[in-house]
């Protein structure tokens, strides 16, 4: 049998990604992947159309999404994967939603301080071309760059909407701590979202992440997600490493958000990426011993 590959870490138009769950689930199985995950931002909305294209297509797709969690020095960021299927019924989707009642006050105030900074810009426009579900700084760096206030999408978070920005807004979110317990509460496979990218003030990240993994694996992490696209090879080491110091599991994908992030593709990343079904059936396996369904 051949090696095939996955992508545990996708976004459709449910949050900030362009292509619809079953665009995306379509795209997915003609790059012949063999399975993916939707872990789209605070929503489960895109899950069930993914679901259903998926058993269509012959490929797995297992429920997910990403929270952004708040810590003393900024935002980290978990992946819940195996979402339970009980629509609005668990206390995660009353959390997701009142997370995207923060994200919707959060994203009045940028659109507010855009203004100030002289940009003509209305929150309607910016809620037009998300799918209004959970909507998120990419779409405001999108038209940002639509109206030619910024070179590229990108140069958005420079200037105006990232860390040190004109328009910066923090999001009321959860903890690290509540976030992990939050998803594994329900069942979820919980890990860690592309650590190497956060941005820790000063010296001692590796000390500091450590701390935070042991912390965070008490209150139920499972995995590091050390394959991503924007992870270097070094990158994918040192999370590798992390994982083994504390006996959790690895995950890995691309963050796909289509034409958002243009240059990401689905399963290869920036061309470097390769997630391989093994990582699949290690992630599985934890969830058996668990005695969790997979
Ligand atoms: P939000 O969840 O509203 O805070 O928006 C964060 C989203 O914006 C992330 O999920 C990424 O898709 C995107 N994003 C954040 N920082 C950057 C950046 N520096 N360059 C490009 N996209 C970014
Ligand atoms: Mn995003
Ligand atoms: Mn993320
Ligand atoms: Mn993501």
């Amino acid at each position: 049998m051949s090696i095939r590959f996955i992508d545990l870490h996708s976004h459709s138009t449910a949050s900030d990604g362009s292509d619809t769950p079953a665009e995306l689930v379509r795209n997915a199985a003609a790059a012949k992947l063999a399975a993916i995950a939707l872990t789209d931002h605070d929503t489960t909305s895109g899950l069930d159309e993914a679901v259903r294209e998926g058993r269509q297509r012959g490929i797995e797709v297992i429920r997910g999404c990403e929270l952004g969690v708040r810590c003393e020095h900024g935002e980290l960021h978990i992946l819940g994967l195996w979402l339970p299927e009980d629509g609005g019924s668990t206390p995660l989707n009353a959390t997701l939603a009142e997370l995207r009642h923060h994200r919707a006050t959060r994203n009045h105030r940028i659109a507010a301080q855009l203004r100030e900074c002289g940009v003509d810009i209305e929150y309607a426009e910016v809620e037009a071309i998300s799918g209004g579900e959970s909507v998120s700084r990419l779409h405001f760096a999108r038209i940002l760059h639509e109206k030619g206030y910024v070179p590229s999408p990108q140069e958005a978070f420079a200037r105006y909407i990232g860390p040190g920005g004109r328009a910066y807004v923090a999001k009321e979110t959860l903890s690290p701590a509540g976030g992990v317990a939050l998803l594994r509460s329900v069942g979820a496979t919980v890990a860690l979202a592309h650590p190497m990218l956060f941005r820790y003030p000063g010296n001692g990240f590796a000390e500091w992440l450590d701390d935070t993994v042991a912390d965070l694996k008490s209150h139920g992490l499972d995995a590091i997600e050390a394959y991503h696209s924007e992870h270097s090879q070094a990158d994918t080491r040192r999370c590798v490493d992390l994982a083994a110091r504390h006996g959790l599991a690895l995950t890995g994908g691309s963050d796909y958000h289509g034409a958002g992030k243009p240059g990401i593709a689905l399963g290869r990343g920036r061309g470097g990426l390769r997630v391989t079904t093994a990582v699949l059936d290690s992630l599985k396996e934890r969830r058996l011993r668990q005695r969790l369904p997979v």
